[in-house]
C-alpha cells in the first residue's frame, strides 16, 4: 500500500522533540498564572467572516493565507484560525465576559495559514497568546511585555529585543494614509501588482511588504508617529515609561504595522538576530475597536501572538527531559502481578514508573530499562516474590547520566522512600 504522508507545511512532534515543548507551555501557563492570567479557550474552526471583517479584506492573511472550506454537510461557510486573538474576542462578546470588569487570558493553541513552508514559517503552527480584555493602557500594555521579557528569562533566551510603535487611533491614521498614498503615488514604478492593488485601498499595507523594491520605498516612507496627536502620544510615552521603570530594554520602531487592520496605538513585537535575518518570535498590540466591531460594547484591549516553534528553534538541548523514576523488570505470573501492584503504589506516592511490557528475558528488559532512561531498574523474578523483596538497581543520576551503582535488595513497602533518598 502506498505510504500515507502528512500535510506539507503541517509537523509532527515526535516524543524526542516533545519535552521542549512541555517545557515552553509549562513555562508560559505558569508565568501567566503568576501575573494573574486565566486560561481561555475557543475553537479552531470558526464562521469565515470572523476573520474577514476583524482582520481586514485588504491583507495577506485573508486575501491569501486563510484555509477556508464550506461544510459539505450543511453548506456552512468555515475558515481554520489563522490567529487567535479573533476567536477568542468573538467569545468573550458572546459570553459577556467583561460584564464584571476587565479580564485577563492567556490561551495556547494551534494556528493555520497556507504559506510557503520554510524553517520557522509552516501551516499549522502554535501560538502562545494573552489578551487584555477591558483596559486602556498603558499600564496593561506595559504589563505583558514585562509579563513576556520574564518569559524569555525563564525559559533563558536572552536574545531578542523589545520593539515598540505607536499606530495612532482613526482620525490620526486616516491623516497618515493621505500621505503615505501621496508617496507611495511618487513613487509608483517601485511598486508591484500588489502593492498597486492596496494603493488605495489599504496603503499601511505595503508598509508590510517583503518585495525588495517596495522595502526601499518604504525606507523614506513619513511614518505614523509623526502624525500622532496628544492623547496617543501621551499614552506611547507612558507606556516607554513604564518600561523604563521596570527596566525592560526597547527600541522604537516607527516601521512597526503588524499584519491585522484590527490594531491602533501600541504595537509591538520581539524580534531575534539569531538566524541572520532579523525573525520575530512575537507580536502583539493594542485593539480598542474590535469588540465592537464584532458586535460588542466598546471595550479597550491589548493582546500579542507568539509563535511556539519559532521560539522553540530558540531553546538548547539542556532542556529539562521529562525523566522515569523507575522502569520495572519482572519474570512469571506472580512477579508479573507484584510489578503492577508496586508500579500502583509508587505512583500513589507520586512517582514516575514504567513497567515493562511484553516478555522476554531479564537481560532484555534490563536493555528496555536503560534506553528509558529511568533513575531505577527495579527487578522482581521468583525469588523475590518469595520473601516480599525487590532488587533496586540505579541506572543514572539526576542529570539522566549512566552510573555503575550498587544492586540493593529492599522490601517492597521501602521501595518508595528508597527512589526518593
Ligand atoms: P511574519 O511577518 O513572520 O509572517 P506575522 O506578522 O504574520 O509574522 P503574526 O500574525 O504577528 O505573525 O503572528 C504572531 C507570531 O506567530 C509571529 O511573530 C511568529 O512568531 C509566528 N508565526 C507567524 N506566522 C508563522 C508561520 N507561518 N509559521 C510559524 N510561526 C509563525
Ligand atoms: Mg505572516
Amino acid at each position: 500500500m502506498e505510504k500515507l504522508q502528512a500535510v506539507r507545511g503541517m509537523n509532527d512532534v515526535l516524543p524526542a522533540d516533545s519535552s521542549k515543548w512541555e517545557f515552553f507551555e509549562a513555562t508560559v501557563t505558569r508565568v501567566a498564572r503568576q501575573y494573574g492570567y486565566r486560561n481561555m479557550r475557543a475553537p479552531i474552526v470558526e464562521y469565515t467572516p470572523l476573520f474577514v471583517r476583524s482582520i481586514g479584506e485588504v491583507t495577506d492573511i485573508v486575501e491569501k493565507e486563510m484555509y477556508s472550506f464550506e461544510d459539505k454537510l450543511n453548506g456552512e461557510k468555515l475558515t481554520l484560525r489563522p490567529e487567535l486573538t479573533a476567536g477568542l474576542v468573538r467569545a468573550a462578546v458572546e459570553a459577556n465576559l467583561t460584564y464584571n470588569g476587565p479580564v485577563r487570558i492567556y490561551t495556547l493553541g494551534e494556528v493555520f495559514r497556507h504559506e510557503r513552508p520554510q524553517k520557522g514559517r509552516y501551516r499549522q503552527f502554535n501560538q502562545f497568546d494573552v489578551e487584555c480584555f477591558g483596559f486602556d493602557g498603558p499600564d496593561v500594555d506595559a504589563e505583558i511585555m514585562i509579563l513576556t521579557a520574564r518569559i524569555w528569562r525563564e525559559l533563558g533566551i536572552d536574545d531578542v529585543r523589545l520593539e515598540i510603535n505607536s499606530l495612532g487611533g482613526l482620525d490620526e491614521r486616516a491623516a497618515y494614509r493621505a500621505k503615505l498614498i501621496a508617496h507611495y503615488e511618487a513613487n509608483l514604478p517601485a511598486l508591484d501588482d500588489e502593492a498597486k492593488r492596496r494603493l488605495h485601498t489599504n496603503p499601511m499595507r505595503i508598509l508590510d511588504s517583503k518585495v525588495a523594491s517596495v522595502i526601499e520605498v518604504n525606507q523614506t516612507a513619513p511614518v505614523l508617529l509623526d502624525s500622532l496627536q496628544d492623547e496617543s502620544r501621551a499614552h506611547f510615552e507612558g507606556l516607554q515609561q513604564l518600561l523604563r521603570e521596570a527596566n525592560v530594554p526597547f527600541i522604537v520602531n516607527p516601521r512597526i504595522v503588524r499584519g491585522m487592520d484590527y490594531y491602533n496605538r501600541t504595537a509591538f513585537e520581539f524580534v531575534t538576530d539569531r538566524f541572520g535575518s532579523p525573525l520575530t518570535v512575537c507580536g502583539g498590540g493594542r485593539y480598542d475597536g474590535l469588540f465592537e466591531q464584532l458586535g460588542g460594547k466598546p471595550t479597550p484591549a491589548i493582546g500579542f501572538g507568539m509563535g511556539v516553534e519559532r521560539v522553540l528553534m530558540m531553546l538548547d538541548d539542556s532542556t529539562p527531559v521529562a525523566t522515569l523514576d523507575a522502569y520495572i523488570v519482572h519474570a512469571g505470573e506472580a512477579a508479573q502481578k507484584k510489578a503492577s501492584a508496586l508500579a500502583e503504589t509508587l505512583r500513589d506516592a507520586g512517582l514516575a514508573v514504567a513497567q515493562h511490557g511484553g516478555g522476554g528475558s531479564f537481560k532484555s528488559q534490563m536493555k528496555k530499562a536503560d534506553v528509558s532512561g529511568a533513575r531505577y531498574a527495579l527487578v522482581i523474578g521468583d525469588n523475590e516474590v518469595a520473601v516480599g523483596t525487590v532488587a533496586v538497581k540505579p541506572l543514572r543520576d539526576g542529570n539522566g547520566a549512566a552510573i555503575q551503582g550498587e544492586q540493593a535488595i529492599i522490601t517492597s513497602s521501602a521501595v518508595a522512600a528508597h527512589l526518593r533518598a
